[in-house]
């Protein structure tokens, strides 16, 4: 399967190898020790820091001492901005006497909020008590926390899947579906709400917009009626609920130091939060890079930390310009490739981190060959001994590009962890569909795979199952699907519909699993996922079609469907096995994450998979067209200007990507997805100076 040729090189393909390698200068490398003389009063905090390994530079050094009044700290990836939010944290406590339980700290996730409280705990001169006192919150669960004192009891829709599913179905009831896709339904509302604005007061000056507002407040009503709250319920309530002079004031009091992570992924009302709670004393300290927002379409304002000196303009301004994560060329090629980046604020960083390799490239032929290449090589590296699973992170785009990957993690026994998706490629709802007629073809009697003939048939699934199973016990027959062509409950062309798709599954066994992936598609699947099935988990369109291309892709390795099925159940029964070995903890394990997930974090090897074009920047950042959603959810900016905002989030996205490696980064670039030819990710090239004309 893999080619002996591939190999990682200095260079991205299509670089000449005589092109310098991105690089960054060293740092100078004064710290606390020297620049705080112990005759200073709190010069014993900065030596219990130092006792620690911390040791921080003369600009950490300004931010952590800073006492009151808003403090931004502006710094790119690895800077050591959460580091100096845990040391003023403890600064605050250990040296000016700052009750812990006044402190709050505003994070994006919950593990980020925990990192945060341990990275405190090991600051020796907090007590454990002062520990636990510090408020480490995120947005949401601080919100929530607030809402429930004052007596809200709403439930929280968190799926997403299911929230999609309501639209779909309120679609359809409101003859809207063939206009209106749910996703960019969904994505407008949550845009128009997270800038603030509450539903009632959507715009209805034209038809289009009354027609898009009855739909949109359909949604809400449907989850007024149910008692239920989605994510950005939450933070408009808890905003609203700021707005009482009275809670403000005594919220204010109770938290006197305000600060933020990552305050360059903050949108509208979480921004209105901060300011809101921070107001009276204007203790506000936030850090970020501007060049890690990567949620912007999903209502980020990159403006607020851009413009932080606008709205304070008291401010202190704390750049932090050296790093530490990173050694200097894989620094150097995370701000080589960001600088083609034109909405920012520019920086000069230095490196001061581990001393690594330079950055490794490769070109597999395809996704398969590209994760098993990856397994050998982390293999390898971990039979050397240089290092330990559990220090190893592989990144990837999107949710559906790690599908090579995890089977190889899993095929070879590679103990992983993968955050925020837990199933096996083949068994999401989506593919099992098709998976279970595979199956039927080569077993007719499997009865786990009955059911999910049914929806593509449009039978309801209970009442269907029940007749099926009671025929069957009835009168077994070798084709059990065929008594539903006897339901009389089925009309005349349902009943016909139900014969054609035996004749179909009989005829799926003889072909290639590729070939009959494609006729199912095409003769009943495509059509019928158009139609939208609101009992399957539904997903949004793009990345839909992107499973199904996926799957076609996985097919081709195999050329019986026998093998392929039982590919996909040996997968299946490994990960169960993983799970299980899994919840008696995680142990010395590989991290499989997205790029969103893996912000904030580092890791001592980093392989940055799918660095190719369609992948990253996705294919939906390079279509000529801007999607619907893009421009539903940014209506003041022209298509060009979405496409170039597209594009540079792909650049930032990518950023992330490089700038989580402390000492080795490998990346891959597979020359072709989803069978089509794709050239290495214009973001390496750029680095190097080669520039793509459009
Ligand atoms: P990101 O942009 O990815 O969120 P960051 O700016 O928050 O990164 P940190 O995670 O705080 O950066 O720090 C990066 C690494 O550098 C960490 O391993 C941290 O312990 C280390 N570090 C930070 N400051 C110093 C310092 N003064 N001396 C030595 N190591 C440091
Ligand atoms: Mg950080």
């Amino acid at each position: 399967m893999q080619q002996p040729t591939t190999r990682y090189q200095s260079h991205p393909a299509g670089v000449p190898l005589s092109t310098p390698l991105p690089q960054t200068a060293s740092a100078p490398t004064t710290t606390s020790k020297e620049l705080v003389h112990p005759s200073i009063d709190d010069s014993f905090y900065f030596r219990a820091l130092e006792k620690e390994g911390i040791h921080l530079n003369g600009p950490q050094i300004q931010a952590v001492r800073h006492g009151q009044g808003p403090l931004l700290t502006l710094a790119g990836a690895g800077c050591g901005k959460t580091t100096v939010l845990a040391a003023r944290t403890g600064y605050l406590i250990a040296v000016r006497g700052v009750p812990a339980s006044q402190i709050l700290l505003v994070t994006f996730t919950s593990k980020a909020a925990s990192e945060i409280k341990e990275r405190i705990a090991r600051i020796p001169c907090i007590t454990p008590g002062a520990v636990r006192a510090v408020q480490a919150r995120t947005f949401h669960s601080f919100g929530l926390a607030l809402l429930r004192q004052s007596g809200r009891q709403e439930q929280i829709l968190s799926d997403y899947s299911t929230r999609h599913t309501i639209m779909k179905i309120l679609l359809r009831r409101l003859k809207a579906g063939e206009t209106y896709q749910p996703e960019t339904l969904l994505a407008a509302l949550s845009s128009w709400k997270m800038s603030g604005e509450w539903p009632s007061d959507l715009p209805s000056n034209t038809a289009e917009e009354m027609k898009i507002k009855n739909i949109l407040l359909a949604y809400e009503e449907w989850k007024q009626g149910r008692n239920q709250w989605d994510f950005d319920d939450i933070l408009l309530h808890t905003s609203e609920l700021l707005n009482d002079p009275h809670r403000l004031t005594k919220l204010q009091s109770r938290f006197t130091y305000m600060m933020v992570d990552e305050f360059q992924d903050t949108n509208t009302v979480q921004y209105d939060m901060v300011q809101k709670l921070s107001a009276g004393h204007r203790n506000l300290m936030v850090v970020g890079d501007d060049d890690q927002t990567i949620y912007s379409f999903n209502g980020a304002r990159q403006e607020s930390i851009l413009d932080f000196d606008k709205v304070y303009p008291d401010a202190t301004i704390i750049a932090l310009p050296i790093n530490y994560r990173s050694d200097s060329r894989i620094l150097g090629l995370g701000t080589a490739l960001i600088t083609h980046n034109e909405f920012r604020r520019p920086k000069q960083l230095v490196a001061a981190g581990a001393i690594g390799l330079p950055p490794h490239y490769a070109s597999p032929a395809n996704v398969e060959e590209e994760a098993a290449f990856v397994a050998d090589h982390l293999e390898e590296q971990v039979r050397l001994g240089k290092v330990t699973y559990s220090d190893i992170a592989i990144l990837h785009r999107t949710a559906g590009s790690s599908r090579a990957m995890l089977e190889q993690l899993l095929l070879r026994g590679i103990p992983f962890i993968q955050y925020g998706n837990n199933t096996v490629f083949y068994d999401q709802s989506l593919i099992k569909t098709l998976m279970d007629h595979l199956r039927l073809s080569l077993n007719p009697r499997c009865k786990e795979a009955y059911q999910s003939t049914l929806g593509p048939l449009y039978i309801p699934r209970e009442d269907g199952m029940s007749y099926l199973v009671e025929q069957e016990n009835k009168q077994p027959k070798k084709y059990p699907l065929i008594h539903l062509s006897r339901w009389d409950r089925l009309k005349p062309f349902q009943q016909d519909a139900v014969k054609e798709r035996i004749r179909l599954i009989k005829k799926l066994a003889s072909l290639k699993p590729k070939y009959a992936i494609q006729e199912m598609r095409r003769l009943f699947y495509d059509k019928y996922l158009e139609a939208g099935d609101p009992l399957l988990h539904t997903q949004y369109k793009e990345t839909m079609t992107d499973s199904l291309d996926e799957l076609e892709s996985a097919a081709t390795q195999f050329d019986t469907v026998d093998q392929f099925i039982a590919h996909a159940d040996e997968l299946t029964l490994r990960h169960q096995q993983m799970e299980a070995i899994r919840d008696g903890g995680a142990g010395d394990a590989v991290q499989l994450l997205t790029i969103h997930r893996a912000k904030g974090m580092e890791f001592l090897h980093v392989y940055w998979i799918g660095a190719s074009e369609g992948i990253l920047p996705h294919s939906t950042a390079l279509k000529e067209q801007v999607t619907q959603e893009m421009k539903i959810t940014h209506p003041q900016k022209t298509d060009s200007k979405l496409a170039k905002a597209a594009l540079e989030e792909e650049r930032r996205l990518a950023y992330v990507a490089v700038t989580r490696a402390k000492e080795r980064l490998y990346i891959t670039s597979p020359l072709h997805f989803h069978g089509k030819s794709a050239e290495p990710s214009r973001f390496l090239l750029e680095a190097f100076g080669i520039l793509k004309i459009k």
